[in-house]
């Protein structure tokens, strides 16, 4: 689907920072141009302890020897400093840089730039107090409240690597990561408010500090948040409010080499065992606060909310550091979209006037799914920008965001970018050009992306192929964490002198890039390659489907055949009591199920063609997904794979372990 939306931009009641195509084109350009002096310009607006010599060197091809990446190298700065210390200079300490709003919706606080300096230092003096020294990586295992962000930057001002893990991951999952990571403090709390949930964290860290010590890493500093109030037997851990107590609130800034190591970070294992990110301090702190001032058109005065957990990527850019490197106002929220009701992120926009809003196409599905008088209900005037981020968004779900959500006065940013690269690469800019429902537009200032055939050579626009970047943004990765190889063989060794990004995807006739898809996820059908998503957006246009996903199961003759699995939405034409009875042989159901099937088919055949008809349509009760809530595909291709697999691929990442167990018990039923 190519419609054309043109976001009615002057009722915005604003000026764009960036409101044409033409000056966006000039300062692209001008940016690829001259990187030095583009990125140096941008480096300037920042405090430096002493000034880079060098804005710019690298390697990205490895035939010319090992990739490496340097930007602003020989400065020194520090970003906390920038985060925070700069605006209170400049007269902002008392604008607040953070609401927090509870999971209960009567608890909810504010913090200044002052305050929550004065709580980072106190932090900073405690992780110095406990022997904790810059280069040493920190693991945070916490829930969203601020305390989790007074971690990450007292950790960033005395030079310590931060390396934050989502609090739903388990035992084991954190384990892997404080291993890998070899790092021997951990920053927790004592458990975490999900919705009506109260779930404890404590015996999740006690067993992987025990799985730590099989794997010959001692963990000897543990700081504990009390927030839930479940009480800690263990006497190793150290109370965070003791602790921190009797620290002074001023604390001298460290200030680090451009290219020192800031945080470390797993990706979201969508597609196999996670990668341990490490980006560096000066170029992710310039590219996360640009990135963050013109994708999302930030003006002083707005409130912006990301509601990513710190645990990704886009938490760590767009919840902490983008924001407070441009002095705004955020939001933090530590509960759950649906919790007291659906209604409770627009209610969240209504209390705080909230101007930007960044989300994961997962949750715009789930809400739109909802009843409407939990939107309808709250005055959402205030909003101005849409953003979404972390799969393809359906043209179904993005006009929901745009006109149910925006009320067609929004602009809708999809933002194209992964862990790697720090920061978004592909986005619309508000009110430089028309929107295309599904497709995240065009290049960030700073970043040449290609789609390349196998060959290596420019795919013509309308054909499919990788997507690869060019030359290096400042946010880019610097390495996988002790493993160089890696990052060269996953990255650069595809297509030499181009960062290879996994993905695929094609650019429309107006230069617009459309993301089809993983690699990993093109399928391939008697020699077509259909990507995913293609599939999906068809079959997503029949209104009792809330969720799809599309894979390639190994067939003889074609090589792989599609099946799709879908999730029915509880409303549908299938009436509830139906679907109750879908597993019992009944025949209106099946009457129904064999109505449902053809229309599926039949959309996949208008939409795509008829090579792309799926051969088995399958309705499960939910799909497996990664914690962050992308759709893992790779699992239930190995799940219903004909081919007997010995075993699955890495689960770790999964949600809801459940999901997988009923998803095998349902491949046996059908007989593969
Ligand atoms: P892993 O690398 O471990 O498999 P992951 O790729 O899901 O996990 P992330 O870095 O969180 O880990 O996600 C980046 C990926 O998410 C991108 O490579 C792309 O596949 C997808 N993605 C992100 N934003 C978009 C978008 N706007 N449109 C389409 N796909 C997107
Ligand atoms: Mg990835």
């Amino acid at each position: 689907m190519d419609t054309v939306v043109d976001v009615p931009f002057r009722l915005l009641n604003r000026k764009a920072h960036i409101n044409s195509i033409e000056s966006y084109r000039a300062m692209h350009t001008r940016s690829i141009k001259d990187p030095e002096k583009f990125w140096g310009e941008v480096a300037s607006e920042f405090y430096w302890n002493i000034s880079w010599k060098r804005v710019l060197s690298y390697n990205f091809n490895v035939r010319n020897g090992p990739i490496f990446i340097k930007w602003f190298e020989g400065g020194k700065t520090n970003i906390c400093y920038n985060a925070l210390d700069r605006h209170i200079q400049e007269g902002k300490g008392e604008r607040v840089a953070f609401y927090f709003e509870g999971n209960e919706p009567n608890t909810f606080t504010s913090y200044t730039y002052r305050l929550l300096l004065q709580k980072v230092c106190k932090f900073s003096n405690a992780l110095l107090k406990i022997g904790v020294k810059k280069g040493d990586r920190v693991i945070i295992y916490m829930p969203m409240i601020i305390e989790l962000i007074i971690a990450v930057l007292g950790c960033a001002r005395i030079g310590a690597v931060h390396s934050v893990v989502f609090g739903g991951f388990s035992s084991e999952a954190l384990a892997i990561r404080i291993v890998d990571a070899g790092a021997e403090c951990i920053i927790t709390a004592d458990g975490i408010l999900r919705g009506p949930k109260q779930i404890p964290l404590i015996p999740i860290v006690q067993k992987a500090i025990g799985i730590c010590k099989d794997n010959n890493l001692v963990v000897s500093k543990v700081i504990l948040k009390n927030w839930v109030g479940f009480k800690a037997e263990d006497e190793k851990f150290i109370s965070w409010d003791n602790l921190v107590d009797t620290c002074k609130s001023e604390c001298s800034v460290e200030w680090l080499d451009s290219e020192d190591p800031l945080f470390l970070l797993y990706t979201s294992g969508s597609t196999g065992t996670p990668k341990g990110v490490l980006h560096s301090i000066a170029g992710y702190m310039v590219y996360a606060s640009l990135t963050h001032r013109y994708a999302f058109d930030y003006h002083e005065g707005d409130v912006f909310w990301c509601t990513a957990d710190i645990g990704w990527i886009t938490g760590h850019t767009y919840t902490i550091y983008g924001p407070l490197l441009n002095g705004a106002t955020s939001i933090l929220f530590e509960g759950i979209p649906t919790y007291p009701d659906g209604g409770r992120f627009w209610s969240i926009c209504e209390k705080y006037a909230v101007t930007q809003f960044y989300t994961a196409p997962t949750a715009i599905r789930s809400l739109m799914g909802l009843d409407s008088h939990f939107l309808e209900k709250h005055d959402l005037s205030s909003l101005r920008v849409l953003g979404t981020v972390g799969e393809s968004i359906n043209s179904e779900a993005w006009l929901w965001y745009y006109k149910a959500v925006g009320k067609q006065k929004c602009a809708v940013v999809d933002t194209y970018w992964q862990t790697e690269t720090g920061g978004l690469m592909v986005s619309p800019l508000p009110g430089a050009a028309p929107a295309k429902p599904g497709s995240c537009a065009l290049p960030f200032f700073g970043v040449q992306v290609q789609v390349l055939n196998p060959d290596g050579t420019p795919a013509a626009a309308g054909q499919e192929g990788c997507i690869v970047f060019d030359r290096p943004w400042p946010g880019i990765m610097r390495t996988i964490f002790k493993d160089h190889n890696r990052f060269e063989k996953s990255y650069f060794s595809v297509f030499p002198g181009h960062y290879t990004a996994g993905d695929s995807g094609f650019f429309d006739e107006d230069g617009y890039l459309w993301v089809v898809g993983r690699i990993d996820d093109v399928m391939s059908v008697s020699g077509h390659r259909i990507g995913a998503s293609e599939v999906e957006n068809a079959i997503a246009l029949n209104k009792d489907i809330a969720e799809v996903a599309a894979v390639g199961i190994d067939h003889e003759v074609k090589g792989q055949s599609i099946w799709v699995f879908c999730v029915l939405r509880p409303q549908g034409t299938l009436n509830e009591g139906e679907i109750i009875l879908y597993s019992v042989p009944n025949l209106k159901l099946k009457l129904a199920m064999v109505e449902l099937t053809n229309d599926l088919k039949l959309k996949v055949r208008q939409q795509v063609g008829a090579f792309a008809t799926p051969e088995r349509i399958v309705v499960v009760e939910s799909l497996p997904k990664t914690r962050s809530g992308k759709i893992m595909r790779r699992l239930l291709r190995d799940i219903f794979s004909r081919v007997k697999k010995q075993k699955l691929g890495d689960c770790s990442t999964v949600s809801e372990p459940q999901v997988i167990k009923n998803l095998v018990k349902q491949a046996m039923t059908l007989q593969l």
